[in-house]
């Protein structure tokens, strides 16, 4: 049983990791970022609001987040474990995700960080392409679809993100380290959090998720 959070800063590879770990241990990725671009698309009035904050690259409001989650995490799919990525990203959301967790009688596993340098972060926020449809990533420079511009998996356009743009991306990351690092501390303070060194070729990093997940997964 593993109840996770996957944190890291953006374009750590979060979305990435979580894909690969879903396959493994058969839980839900719950991605609050694939939740609220979902409302977008679809043009619900949630996702219209969102689409406001989201496109330069700031938070929603605690509350919208908060209240997707709160549901989403009681649907059945859930019941045995989940994955969180995206989520908390404030001191606020943390509190309220304690107690979602307390009124359901069920305990996180722990906190896994992405470790990665700024460095890497910038160039894999550049490179990001994702399809229109499935919503796979893939990267210019590190990992290229087999045909420039197409999805691998299903076929579809591949597009750059409008949050990915170079502007955008320092704002989010000036973001990231006013509204989120703060979480490190939070979590440190539960003995919840989990570094993981995720620098250098990608399979080992993912490797060293998976060994962090082995030691905290409860049967
Ligand atoms: P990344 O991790 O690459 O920044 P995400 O897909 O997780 O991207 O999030 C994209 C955008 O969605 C964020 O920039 C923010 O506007 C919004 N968002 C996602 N999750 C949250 C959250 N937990 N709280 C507030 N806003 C969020
Ligand atoms: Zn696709």
């Amino acid at each position: 049983m593993i109840r996770i959070i996957l944190f890291g800063a953006p374009g750590a590879g979060k979305g990435t990791y979580s894909s690969e770990l879903i396959k493994k241990y058969k839980v839900p990725q719950i991605s609050t970022g694939d939740m609220l671009r979902a409302e977008v698309k679809e043009g619900t009035e949630l996702g219209k609001e969102a689409h406001e904050f989201m496109k330069h690259g700031q938070l929603v409001p605690d509350q919208m987040v908060i209240e997707m989650v709160h549901k989403r995490i009681q649907e059945p799919d859930a019941v045995n474990g989940f994955i969180l990525d995206g989520f908390p990203r404030t001191v606020t959301q943390a509190n309220s995700l304690d107690q979602m967790l307390r009124q359901m009688n069920i305990e996180l596993s722990g906190v896994i960080k992405i470790e990665i340098s700024q460095e890497t972060i910038l160039s894999r926020l550049t490179g990001r392409r994702v399809c229109t449809n499935c919503g796979a990533t893939f990267n210019i420079a590190t990992m290229k679809p087999k045909q420039e511009g197409i999805c691998d998996k299903c076929g579809h356009n591949l597009i750059q993100r409008p949050d990915d743009k170079p502007e955008t991306i320092l704002n989010r990351l000036a973001i990231y380290q006013k509204d989120t690092e703060p979480l490190i501390e939070f979590y440190k303070k539960k003995d919840l959090l989990r570094p993981v060194q995720c620098e250098g070729p990608y399979n080992e990093a993912l490797a060293r998720v998976f060994a962090a997940l082995e030691k905290m997964a409860k049967v």
